[in-house]
């Protein structure tokens, strides 16, 4: 009988070969064996048990698209994510400006346009609850940002400023600007007069994040752009210890720059790289969204009443810069991560993946393509054919007020109704990684999981599915946050419950596996263990 730290005993173990079991035996930081309670006990003595009865253990989720350290700033500052409602919005703002008198910005995110009449919020809202300090909000894809009156007077924004050659600034009728800052106006206001959070503060938003995503059963992700200072707060988290999750960080490809900055990246994957931490992935940004015409389309859109337009949106690189790019890259060892939503943009990263490939001769790099909204059917094929992972968010894959109003009547029915086809990409034989793209949506796998399923809001059960031929089973969601999310981030001892794996677990209160309509999103995890060592629950 051999001596093991921790054994957690439940109803049922999901194990990867379906084998029957309920028990696993966790030593350190490994699982060391997977069994039926009565041979475990016989072979090990626990120096703790933890009793589960009835409850299901998987291996602790992955996220392949996750913004922590922001996300975590917006939840220690002004996070309007998950209430519903202006008048909502708006108490939350006083109350939190009463309650932080000393700060001299007030800063936040997560309001959606649907609160708002004609979508656009004002200033006089703001107002009317912070009147003596500058606000800035960012909206939850953060594309434009709400201020108040003191903000646009902090920046000498009137009614004679000109439009930033970037962004714009909303305008009522006699150029007065109305509180909404659009892109570029949005993000240089930040620069100039929001104070950036010193090294103290992005550790507690990474650290918030982190405890917020082990809640959900997370216990490994992929920030999908880390800045010089985010990259530092966790590298000095993984140094103390104090990061519990296994993260890769994805450093940002300067588009303004050249094939010089290899270099840069190759310093900062080097400093940065050890413990839990590994910056071994280049975020590449290639278009921009549907919903304000910027992502990058082989047809033009349409004018939402179903007249035609000659936009056929906009990338950041062109189809040779990003080859470049790519092969660059890829010759020095690092994995791309592009973000992709409109065919065009994703048929170009393809093709970038494969000149790479040609030029370097094919690695296993495990590029990946985030978004991946709209693809051509002739490009369904390729991410399997090339081996690019597809980074999906299936929460978006719904339909909802956004994806009726402000994607729809701009793609038309025919090119809509190719829009996230994991179903499609599967049969074809790509790998699939989920992601959430939090603080953009929720980071919420089994809600996640759902989506994917049912291609329905879990909130709104009773809606229509989005384009239903291209739901997945929930063993294929869940393959996709477990050994999808592994596979993209290098993790080869993740993903399953295996004797030999790291001991990364979450424990659902239900097994979301039985009953004929999986809802997934009605369990919770209650208990969350990463690296051997309980970090939510217990
Ligand atoms: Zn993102």
């Amino acid at each position: 009988v051999s001596a093991i730290d921790l054994a957690v005993v439940a109803g049922r173990v999901h194990t990867a070969d379906g084998t029957h079991a309920d028990t696993v035996a966790v030593t350190g930081d490994r699982i060391v064996a997977v069994g039926l309670e009565r041979d475990i006990r016989s072979e090990y003595t626990a120096s703790d048990v933890l009793h589960l009865p009835g409850r299901l253990v998987v291996p602790g989720f992955g996220d392949a698209h996750v913004h922590a350290p922001f996300a975590g700033r917006y939840a220690i500052n002004v996070a309007l994510h998950d209430i519903h409602s202006l008048d909502g919005y708006l108490s939350h703002i006083a109350a939190f400006a009463r309650a932080n008198a000393d700060k001299p910005v007030i800063y936040g995110g997560g309001w959606a346009m649907e609160h708002f009449a004609g979508g656009l919020p004002t200033k006089d809202l703001l107002d009317s609850v912070v009147p003596d300090r500058p606000v800035f909000l960012y909206n939850r894809d953060i594309h434009g940002a709400w201020v108040n009156s003191k903000a646009l007077d902090v920046a000498r924004i009137d009614a004679n400023t000109s439009d930033p050659g970037d962004g714009r600034y909303e305008r009522y009728p006699d150029g007065d600007p109305t509180g909404l800052l659009h892109e570029g106006a949005a993000y240089s206001f930040e620069r100039r007069f929001v104070p950036a959070p010193d090294r103290a503060e992005w550790e507690r938003a990474i650290l918030h994040a982190q405890s917020h995503l082990h809640t959900l059963g997370i216990t490994s992700w992929q920030d999908a752009w880390v800045t010089p200072d985010t990259l530092a707060a966790y590298r000095s988290l993984a140094d103390a210890g104090t990061l519990t999750a296994r993260v890769v960080a994805a450093l940002w490809w300067d588009r303004h720059r050249d094939r010089s900055q290899i270099d840069d990246l190759l310093t900062q994957r080097e400093w940065a790289t050890g413990g839990n931490l590994r910056a071994t992935s280049v975020k590449i940004m290639t278009d921009g969204i549907i919903e304000n015409g910027s992502a990058a389309m082989l047809e033009p859109y349409l004018d939402g009443c179903g007249g035609h337009t000659s936009n056929t949106g906009h990338t950041y690189l062109d189809r040779d810069q990003l080859a470049d790019a790519v092969t660059v890259l890829d010759n020095h060892g690092f994995q791309v991560h592009m973000h992709a939503i409109g065919d065009r943009a994703v048929r170009n990263a393809l093709d970038a993946c494969e000149v790479a490939q040609v030029r370097n001769g094919r690695r296993d790099a495990r590029h990946h393509i985030a978004h991946v909204q709209v693809v051509h059917p002739a490009d369904v094929p390729r991410f399997g054919s090339l081996g690019v992972v597809v980074n999906g968010q299936p929460y978006w894959a719904k339909a909802e007020p956004q994806m009726e109003e402000h994607t729809i009547p701009y793609l038309g029915a025919a090119r809509a109704a190719g829009q996230y086809p994991f179903a499609s990409m599967l049969a074809a034989g790509a790998r699939l990684a989920f992601g959430s793209d939090w603080s953009v949506s929720t980071p919420d796998p089994l809600v996640e999981m759902e989506v994917a399923v049912t291609r329905v809001d879990p909130d709104h059960r009773d809606r229509p599915p989005l384009h239903p031929h291209e739901a997945i089973t929930l063993a294929q969601a869940f393959e996709a946050f477990t050994r999808g999310t592994a596979h993209v981030n290098f993790m080869e001892d993740a993903g399953v419950v295996a004797a030999g794996y790291r001991a990364d677990l979450a424990v659902i209160d239900a097994d979301i596996f039985t009953g004929d309509t999986p809802r997934p999103a009605d369990a919770s995890v209650g208990l969350t263990i990463a690296g051997g060592e309980v970090v939510f629950g217990g």
